[in-house]
């Protein structure tokens, strides 16, 4: 798959990249697939989209990445708006 462009977060600066959730919603996404990440890029109808992988398949897994609402350390921000 093509490299997804990154963006800096507009809160603490950290390489994310936006996606569409399966809900029609935007959310960032961090950069680097991490162990512990439970976020699936994929690309539906032309649209990268973020779709969460169920818990019990995500264990152990390095190419997830995690959604940078839980990792920003300015969330409670984000959520507020
Ligand atoms: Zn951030």
């Amino acid at each position: 798959m093509a490299e997804h462009p990154t963006e800096a977060c507009r809160s603490c600066k950290a390489e994310v990249i936006w996606a569409v959730t399966e809900r029609g919603k935007t959310m960032p996404v961090n950069a680097e697939p991490e162990l512990g990440g439970n976020v699936k890029l994929t690309e539906l109808y032309g649209q990268l989209t973020a779709v969460v992988v169920p818990a019990k398949r995500v264990f152990g897994r390095t190419d997830l990445r995690k959604s940078h609402f839980v990792d920003c350390p300015e969330a409670a921000q984000w959520r507020r708006r």
